[in-house]
């Protein structure tokens, strides 16, 4: 939560008076003092001078040379947030343990530091190269089509607990939200969304609850539900993402509480759907029709022409997002999975490298990105690439690697206690 009045929170002066007023660095925008100077930064260029001596760096790091930084240092986008380097960096620079760390504030940005930003998509989308010829398109009901999907095996589907798949969209007429000057646009997204969710048919009727308006009893409960975002990520506030806290900010709730948006969270738009057990085809098939939905009574309410785009799509990168991680499809689709013995046995790092490589997934905790494993050993498990491939190519990812974590899991469970401790200390699995 900001303490400034709206219009101190508008200036650019806001920035030099640290003395004067504090800010949270888990939900203002705070730019690192080099980079607040527009200075290369030291940490950025002594990983550049000598790559071989650092463990992990983020993904801007690596891709931010000092070639990169000087083309592109006085530098603004084409688009409407004159986005610049500084800004695109920001958040890597100040938590080097992020994966990414960079993002934008208008689709224009990739193209105009795309010497940064193709590495950037390249290396974390596996396999896809920007510049590549598109794959031929098929319909939206082939892409999420559930006939396409493998089976969950009968042990992984006895270790799940929920399962959740969502959608990342922008509005192609409105700003990216790390780009917008002010709160007024994400204010105009909830106003727009209050009315579309009207028009929605009883099937998809539901609340829309506002993060500045919700009563303490219905915040918890859509915490308890693990419906709720709240802001508080360091890393997101570094992007802009929590900026005029909680103005702009909603959720809306189907009835039957399986199908959800986000909205302004950073994104404009996540669509979700989402249930417990580990019914996928059920989850898939419903956010499917929901994607359809918004489009569809987004397109009326704002009297948008056939040929013209809803939602922000780029030619080469497909569906546009603040983070390089969700372009494409915006795509993720996880399960809560039990494996309490394989985190026992190997750290929750390896597991996640593990799974990274092998099945282009991802584990995450239980509370959301960056947060810890819940009771019982559950984790996220989810597609981690979004781009070059059908929805259900990315759901498949996940039924993958989900189907192998749990016969890792059995494997661990039928070891005896002596190799258990070999691997343990090993952090992996031998024989
Ligand atoms: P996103 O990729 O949508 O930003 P986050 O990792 O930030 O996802 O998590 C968002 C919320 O969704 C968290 O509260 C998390 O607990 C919840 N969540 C994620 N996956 C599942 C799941 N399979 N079942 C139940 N809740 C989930
Ligand atoms: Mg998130």
């Amino acid at each position: 939560m900001s303490y400034l009045p709206q219009k101190q929170q508008d200036a650019d002066w806001y920035d030099n008076i640290i003395g004067l007023y504090s800010k949270d660095p888990l939900f203002d925008l705070i730019i690192q003092d080099e980079l607040k100077q527009n200075k290369y930064p030291k940490s950025v260029a002594d990983y550049h001078k000598n790559p071989g001596a650092f463990g992990h760096v983020p993904l801007c790091v690596k891709y931010c040379t000092p070639e990169v930084w000087e083309k592109y240092k006085n530098k603004k986008s084409t688009g409407k947030a004159k986005w610049t380097m500084k800004r695109t960096i920001n958040s890597g620079v100040m938590y080097p343990e992020s994966f990414v760390g960079c993002h934008v504030g208008d689709m224009e940005s990739y193209d105009d530091f795309k010497e940064f930003w193709y590495p950037v998509i390249e290396d974390y989308h596996t396999g896809f190269k920007v510049n590549s010829p598109k794959r031929a398109q098929i319909s939206t009901a082939e892409r999420f089509d559930v006939n396409r999907l493998p089976q969950i095996s009968e042990a992984a589907s006895k270790r799940i607990v929920s399962t959740r798949i969502r959608c990342a969209r922008n509005f192609a007429m409105f700003p990216l939200n790390p780009g917008a000057k002010n709160v007024a646009t994400r204010n105009e997204i909830l106003n727009m969304m209050d009315k579309v969710y009207a028009s929605f048919p009883t099937d998809f009727s539901g609340t829309l609850y506002k993060h500045e308006t919700m009563s303490d009893q219905q915040r918890q409960a859509l915490v308890d539900a693990h419906f709720l975002f709240r802001g508080k990520d360091k890393m997101q506030a570094a992007s802009g993402y929590h900026q005029y806290w909680p103005k702009g900010r909603g959720i809306f709730v189907r009835d039957d509480k399986k199908f959800l948006n986000w909205l302004n969270e950073g994104d404009h738009l996540r669509i979700i759907s989402m249930e417990y057990g580990s019914d996928v085809t059920a989850v898939f098939e419903r956010l499917g029709r929901g994607v359809v939905l918004v489009e569809e009574k987004v397109r009326k309410q704002r009297n948008i022409p056939a040929d013209e785009d809803v939602f922000m799509v780029h030619p080469k990168l497909g569906v546009i997002s603040c983070c390089p991680s969700n372009l494409g499809s915006g795509l993720r689709a996880s399960v809560f999975l039990k494996i309490p013995e394989l985190l026992s046995v190997l750290s929750f790092e390896k597991i996640d490298e593990m799974c990274r490589n092998i099945y282009h997934c991802q584990i995450r905790g239980v509370g959301g990105e960056h947060s810890a494993p819940g009771e019982d050993g559950r984790v996220d498990v989810s597609n981690w690439r979004r781009i070059g491939f059908f929805e259900y190519e990315l759901v498949t990812d996940m039924i993958t690697c989900c189907n192998a974590l749990t016969e890792l899991e059995e494997k661990i469970i039928s070891m005896d206690a002596e190799r258990k401790a070999r691997c343990k200390a090993a952090n992996k699995i031998i024989d």
